[in-house]
């Protein structure tokens, strides 16, 4: 990711942390970048053994995303580490009351899902799809999924079992 990205995600994490009163929670917070996210935009997770966060946001999608799209998407996160870190409901995977609250404080709309263009070069990355047999799970192309879903079967050469469709591509999750 670009330096300049890095610095306006420092600056969006120490003022979201800044307004909670959660400053010194700067330092316990790490950031990475993650370069197979074609279909989140990022996403959070706290250890609390540890007292440790972790950001993760998508190398692939950020040079895609509007200064707001980020901005969003940073607040979001920390939204999900305060949240974690004062002990709030897990229910609808964090998304529940009290990160919404934490998001409407911050002055933003406490959406689950971000409605960003995904540019062409990376849609084709987005449509592997997921195949399961017994003993494995395959990424298959978008071109044998339709062959599939009009009839195709194939075996998986370890158990001979068919593979079975598992998912549909989903939207960007932030
Ligand atoms: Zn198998
Ligand atoms: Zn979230």
């Amino acid at each position: 990711m670009e330096k300049t990205h890095l610095q306006q995600i420092n600056s969006w994490i120490y003022e979201t942390l800044s307004l909670f009163g959660e400053h010194a929670l700067r330092k316990n917070i790490n950031i990475e970048t993650n370069k197979r996210f074609v279909r989140r935009l990022g996403d959070a997770q706290w250890l609390p053994n540890k007292q440790v966060g972790i950001i993760r946001f998508s190398e692939n999608m950020w040079p895609f995303l509007s200064e707001h799209e980020r901005k969003v998407t940073v607040v979001h996160e920390i939204c999900h580490i305060v949240d974690s870190k004062r002990g709030g409901s897990r229910e609808f995977g964090g998304h529940g009351e009290s990160w919404q609250e934490l998001m409407i404080a911050c002055g933003l709309e406490p959406n689950r899902y971000a409605a960003v263009r995904v540019p062409a070069e990376l849609k084709r990355k987005i449509k592997k799809h997921e195949a399961k047999c017994v003993c494995r799970t395959f990424m298959i192309s978008s071109i044998r999924r339709t062959k599939m879903l009009s009839g195709d079967r194939y075996r998986c050469k370890d158990c001979m079992q068919l593979l079975q469709l598992t998912e549909q591509v989903k939207q960007v999750i932030t």
